[in-house]
């Protein structure tokens, strides 16, 4: 009932350039299917020429890996989401670990995020995740409990509809230690708990929660046959076309 759902974070990786010569690559590679719904996020500065290498009528959409929360205005060095759906983005990535240690972002700032982008018509990826620390001591629940209410805060039932959910065990970014499917089942089960307790069963039933963490053309199947797992939020191995493609084919 939930359609799978494959991005691809290429993080501070590719220029406009190298974009283009990846959509020609990969576009050679992926059969587009209404079985699987597949998005590049690309760095800002090549999401143009991702768009207009895919060309219009293709089934790949375009994601973007962070807005800010306000629509335009005095802040330097920012974007805004009607700047990406102006490029012709359709999700955007946020609350990424990445921004969450490196750039300091917090659950309020990630709140905003969330907000901004439902208003403006983007589909937020809501990114969460423990640290090993975190896994360690126990407290992976709480802290998930506390990223989701702090993301979702006071999200209606329509909205909730267009939010997908990523879950990033830290210690499994970029780390080539993914999470065991057991591992990731148990999180993404609490997270399905966590939105039917707060709204309805009917929109924990239809919410999209994708795996992210070390996922390869090697281990995706195995997330992509739990009932649980309905995607993947895929980091080093979406920059590769045959690798990523392979990632595409194990969820169709
Ligand atoms: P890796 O796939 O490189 O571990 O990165 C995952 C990630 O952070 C995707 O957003």
């Amino acid at each position: 009932m939930r359609t799978p759902l494959i991005v691809g974070n290429w993080k501070m990786n590719k220029t406009a350039s190298e974009g283009r010569a990846f959509v020609r690559d990969f576009q050679q590679l992926v059969e587009p299917s209404t079985d699987v719904e597949v998005v590049l996020a690309p760095p800002f500065t090549a999401l143009e020429s991702v768009r207009s290498s895919l060309g219009a009528t293709s089934r790949i959409m375009l994601g973007a890996q962070n807005l800010h929360w306000e629509q335009q205005g005095a802040f330097t060095g920012e974007i805004s989401g009607s700047m990406l759906l102006d490029l012709g983005c359709r999700y955007v990535i946020v609350g990424h670990s990445e921004r969450r240690t490196l750039f300091w972002e917090r659950n309020e700032d990630v709140q905003k995020k969330v907000r901004a982008a439902l208003a403006c018509g983007l589909r937020p990826i809501l990114c969460v995740g423990e640290s090993l620390t975190e896994r360690e001591t126990g407290q992976t629940e709480r802290i998930i409990d506390e990223q989701l209410s702090a993301g979702l805060d006071q999200l209606t039932d329509a909205n909730l509809k267009t939010v997908t959910i990523a879950y990033e065990p830290v210690w499994a970014i970029g780390t080539g230690r993914a999470a065991t499917t057991v591992q990731a089942g148990d999180v993404h089960r609490s997270i399905r708990a966590f939105v039917a307790n707060r709204w309805k069963d009917a929109a924990a039933a239809t919410m999209r929660i994708l795996y992210g963490g070390s996922v390869t053309a090697q281990n995706a199947a195995s997330f992509l046959e739990s009932p649980d797992i309905d995607g993947a939020l895929v980091g080093g191995a979406c920059l590769n076309p045959d690798s990523f493609a392979k990632i595409i084919a194990a969820a169709n």
